[in-house]
C-alpha cells in the first residue's frame, strides 16, 4: 500500500485560522481611526467576559504580557518565589522573571503535560508566593487537595491558560475558577487577534489595578481621560494596550468560536481514531469532550528525534513542544532536576493540527507516522 501523499495543510504545525468575517471588521475598524485602545477593545473584554461567564475581563496586548501584569497584581516582586512547570512555553518563565521575581520549576504529570498537585506540593518552598499551572494542550489543570495548602500559606495561583480558552472544567469555563487566569490570543492560539492577551480578575480591585498597570499608571478610563484636561499617574505601569485593530480580530472570531471548538475536537478523535496501536507511540490524552484541544501530542518511546526528521523529511509540519525550561541557558540558575519532564522531552513531538486541516489530512499524517516509527 502506497501513503497517501501529504496535503499542504499538514506541512505547517499550526497556523492562524479565520473566518472570513475578521477582514471586515479589521476594514471597519481602520475606518474608526481608533487604533490604540478603544471602545472596539472595551466591547473585546464585555464579549470574552459573557462567554466566559465571569463579571469582567482585562484585554492587553499579548498572553505574556496577561501573565505579567496579573503577578505584578498578585503582588509578586523581587524576593518572590513562582512555582511554574518547566514544560512550557518560556513565555510564562519570562513573565516571572519581569516582576524580578525567581522560578521555580515544577514536574508534570507523563499522562498530561501538566502539573498535579502532587507536582505542586513537591516544588513548594518557605518563598512560594505563587503557583503558575499551565494548561498544556488546553487541559483544565485541578490542583486538587492542594488547593487549601495553598491557600492557607497565602499563595496565589495564576493560570497560565494561554492555549486553553473555551476549554471547561467540568460545567464551568477555564477562567471562571475565581483564579487569576491568563490568555493568549496569539497568531495560532485557538481564538486569535492577531497578537492579545487577556486576564480574568479576581475582584474589582484586580481590575482597576490590571487596567493602570496596562495603561502606564495612568487611573482614569480612557473614555475619561480623552473628555480632561489632565490625567492622574500613580503608580509605575507598563504599556501593554489591546489596539482595537486587533480587538476587531478577536470579536470577529468569538461570532463562530463554536465551529473552531467542534472542528478542534473533531481533528483531535481523527488523530486518535487513526494512531491507535501503534507500537511505541503514545498519545498524550485529553478529556476531549471538555477541552478545546490546541495542539495534538504523541510520545515516540523510543528514537523521536530519527522520527521527526523522517517525518520533517517528509515535509510533515511536526514539532516539538517545549524544550524544557529549567534547561535552558537563561534559567540555569534555577535548575532542579525534574526526572518525568526530562524524560518526556526525548518523546514529546507535536503533530500538525489547526482548524484548516480536515479528516484526509489526519489520515495521511498518522500514515506517515506509522510508517516512520515503524521504520
Ligand atoms: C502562547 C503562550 C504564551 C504567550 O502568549 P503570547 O500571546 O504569545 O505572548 C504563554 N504561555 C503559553 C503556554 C503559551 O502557549
Amino acid at each position: 500500500m502506497t501513503a497517501p501523499t501529504i496535503p499542504a495543510t499538514a506541512r505547517c504545525n499550526a497556523r492562524p485560522y479565520l473566518h472570513g468575517v475578521e477582514a471586515a471588521a479589521v476594514v471597519e475598524a481602520l475606518d474608526a481611526g481608533q487604533y490604540g485602545h478603544g471602545e472596539i477593545t472595551e466591547a473585546f473584554e464585555r464579549d470574552v467576559a459573557a462567554f466566559l461567564g465571569v463579571p469582567d475581563v482585562v484585554a492587553v496586548e499579548s498572553g505574556t504580557a496577561a501573565l505579567h501584569l496579573a503577578l505584578l497584581t498578585a503582588g509578586i516582586g523581587p524576593g518572590d518565589e513562582v512555582v511554574v512547570p518547566s514544560m512550557t512555553f518560556c513565555a510564562s518563565v519570562q513573565a516571572i522573571l519581569a516582576c524580578g521575581a525567581r522560578p521555580r520549576f515544577a514536574d508534570v504529570d507523563p499522562d498530561t503535560l501538566c502539573v498535579s498537585g502532587r507536582t505542586v506540593l513537591d516544588a513548594l518552598t518557605r518563598d512560594t508566593r505563587a503557583v503558575m499551572p499551565v494548561l498544556y494542550g488546553g487541559r483544565a489543570v485541578c490542583l486538587g487537595g492542594v488547593v487549601g495548602t495553598l491557600a492557607e500559606r497565602g499563595i496565589v495561583v495564576v493560570e497560565d491558560a494561554a492555549q486553553a480558552f473555551g476549554s471547561r472544567h467540568g460545567a464551568r469555563k477555564v477562567g471562571a475558577s475565581g483564579e487569576m487566569t491568563c490568555f493568549s490570543f496569539g497568531p495560532i492560539k485557538s481564538l486569535t487577534c492577531g497578537q492579545g492577551g487577556a486576564v480574568v480578575p479576581r475582584s474589582l480591585q484586580d481590575a482597576a489595578m490590571l487596567r493602570a498597570l496596562r495603561m502606564l499608571g495612568i487611573v482614569q478610563p480612557q473614555a475619561e481621560r480623552i473628555r480632561s484636561t489632565t490625567y492622574t499617574v500613580d503608580r509605575p505601569g507598563l504599556r501593554y494596550p489591546m489596539s482595537a485593530l486587533n480587538a476587531a480580530i478577536g470579536r470577529a472570531q468569538l461570532t463562530r468560536f463554536d465551529q473552531i471548538e467542534a472542528k478542534r475536537q473533531r481533528l483531535w478523535r481523527a488523530y486518535r481514531d487513526a494512531l491507535a496501536d501503534i507500537h511505541g507511540l503514545a498519545l498524550v490524552d485529553v478529556d476531549v469532550n471538555h477541552t478545546v484541544p490546541f495542539n495534538c501530542v504523541v510520545r515516540v518511546l523510543n528514537g523521536r528525534d530519527r522520527v521527526f526528521a523522517d517525518l520533517r523529511g517528509q515535509g510533515v509540519g511536526v514539532g516539538v513542544h517545549y524544550p524544557p525550561n529549567h534547561l535552558q541557558p537563561a534559567f540555569a540558575p534555577w535548575y532542579r532536576p525534574l526526572p518525568v519532564t526530562e524524560q518526556v522531552a526525548h518523546q514529546i513531538m507535536s503533530l500538525p493540527f489547526h482548524p484548516a486541516m480536515d479528516e484526509q489530512a489526519v489520515t495521511a499524517v498518522a500514515a506517515a507516522v506509522r510508517a516512520a516509527v515503524q521504520r
